[in-house]
């Protein structure tokens, strides 16, 4: 047996072993006799050390100028380039989605780099006319400090990117914590980082378990932001700590997102889109589509078409070119899903094709489930309403696109949202009324890009959005500067 390599911490430059001297294993989630790596089990001591690292590196980083700063986050880019095969083949490793997504995963995590990157040139303020003679008036955007990065499973080094790039080139130091199932991607990217030329301090990564480190993580005082990407109980509690201490804060949370496909759709497309949306990732994408929301005209024949390709669904090992969907990514996420297929039968919803584990020999040592159809789900049903983040999908009926509309609204969450339609009519009347912050038009519900706002509205988040230039309003205050050349006291409001 091949010995299994233990990882280290990474604070003030320096990779060291945590103090309680207690590791934790990361294993495979397709053969759970596999173990990927052993870890840290981080202590309030690891922790205090890493924030004070990161506190005493924000006078020298804030200093240094925007436009190095970028140039060290473009050698990071670079670097991703060079290692993105062997960064997707560790991520498929430990956390299961199939080996063309973590490729993809990676590949986000390098256009952000080089997209924020050159933040370090722009970072844009305003300047405006003064009321008053021979007055200057101009805003500038301010590092925010200390930035504690909470991450999630899911895209283990493409939803770290878009937090840790941003709060660099801006000028904050960052203590990251990655979730506990895919530490390995962010111990990859950390040491990129470093092979990049970031200076010690200015990033550092401490790994262990939400409850041991991550609340005394966002408590700390010397933590000016959190920036956080999760399930929507984990954000509350976020929320309501960082609260207490009026600090800022940034949710990424849940989504229940929905495929409108209406009765003039080109249905093979629509298919194609919505198996994407829902089995994708194993479900396991905020913006996975859980819900297909379909016009009764095609109601029928499309549930057919649906059914067929679902059954035909090649599940297995991620790092198998040939499968397209691997395993969920532990147990218990694993029975939340079986759980949530329970409900779905009892609440009335006809079980079209999966709803349990996968039995045969091949599956036993992974967390597999079977792609999953759900037809004859109401909008009320629990199923319909909270997030499984698994590979479930419920087939619902509409009438016409008001009707369509109003099921899609009818969420606690607004992150995502899809419609198939051939009338260029429909299609902005979709857009203007799909209350969530990513809507899609003949396209499924998951493929953001970089350059553009990621969030939603209502229960996904707090507001804020990230990735595109929107990141730069969570990582950066602004500071609005008046300059007042007259050589007297002027009065605004007063002398004008
Ligand atoms: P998921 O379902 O993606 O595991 P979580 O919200 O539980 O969602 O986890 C997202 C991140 O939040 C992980 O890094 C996890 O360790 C961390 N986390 C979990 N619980 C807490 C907590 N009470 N305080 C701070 N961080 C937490």
């Amino acid at each position: 047996m091949t010995k299994v390599k233990t990882f280290k911490n990474y604070i003030n430059g320096k990779w060291k072993t945590s103090s309680g001297r207690e590791t934790f294993d990361n294993v495979n989630p397709a053969d759970t006799r596999q173990v990927v790596g052993r870890f840290q089990k981080s202590t309030r001591k690891d922790l205090n050390e890493a924030v004070a690292a990161a506190d005493g590196a924000l006078p020298a980083w804030r200093k240094t100028p925007a436009p190095q700063r970028g140039e060290i986050l473009f050698r990071v880019a670079e670097l991703l380039v060079k290692q993105k095969e062997s960064l997707a083949r560790n991520m498929t490793l430990e956390m299961g989605k199939i080996i063309k997504e973590t490729r993809g995963d990676v590949q986000e995590a390098i256009d952000m780099a080089y997209y924020t990157a050159g933040e370090g040139r722009r970072m844009l303020g305003e300047t405006v006319p003064s009321e008053l003679k021979n007055k200057f008036s101009m805003s500038v955007r301010m590092p925010v400090g200390v930035v504690a990065a909470i991450t999630p499973w899911n895209f283990p080094i493409a939803i770290p990117s878009w937090k840790l790039v941003p709060a660099l080139v801006c000028g904050n130091t960052v203590v990251i914590k990655p979730a506990s199932d895919t530490p390995l991607s962010v111990f990859s990217f950390v040491k990129l980082c470093e092979e990049a030329g970031l200076p010690p301090g200015v990033l550092n990564m401490v790994t262990g378990s939400g409850e041991d480190i991550g609340t005394p993580l966002i408590d700390h005082p010397d933590v000016d932001l959190v920036s956080f990407t999760g399930s929507t109980d984990t954000g509350s509690i976020v929320a309501s700590h960082c609260a207490k201490q009026m600090k800022r804060y940034s949710l990424e949370m849940g989504g229940k997102n929905a495929i409108v496909v209406m009765d003039d759709a080109d249905l093979n497309l629509a298919l194609e889109g919505v198996l994407w949306g829902a089995f994708g990732t194993t479900g396991q994408r905020c913006t996975a589509c859980s819900r297909v929301i379909v016009h009764k005209k095609v109601l029928k024949k499309f549930t057919t078409m649906l059914l067929e390709r679902t059954r035909a669904l090649r599940v297995g090992d991620g790092l198998n070119e040939k499968n397209e969907m691997g395993p969920l990514v532990n147990e218990s996420q694993r029975q939340k899903v079986l759980n949530y297929c329970k409900i779905g039968v009892e609440e009335g919803g006809k079980l079209l094709t999966g709803g349990s584990y996968l039995s045969e020999k091949k599956y036993k040592n992974g967390f597999f489930f079977e792609p999953t159809l759900f037809a004859d789900v109401s909008s009320k049903m629990r199923v319909a309403q909270e997030e499984i983040f698994g590979p479930v999908l419920s087939i619902i009926s509409c009438s016409n696109l008001d009707h369509a509309v109003q099921i899609v609204n009818d969420s606690k969450f607004g992150l995502s949202s899809a419609i198939y339609t051939q009338d260029i009519n429909r299609a902005f009347r979709a857009m203007e009324s799909l209350d969530t912050g990513i809507t899609y038009i003949n396209s499924s519900t998951i493929g953001a890009e970089i350059q553009l706002p990621f969030g939603g509205t209502k229960g996904t988040g707090n507001g804020h959005r990230e990735a595109g230039t929107a990141a730069l309003e969570i990582f950066t205050e602004w500071k609005a500067v008046y300059v007042d050349y007259s050589g007297t006291l002027q009065k605004a409001q007063i002398e004008n």
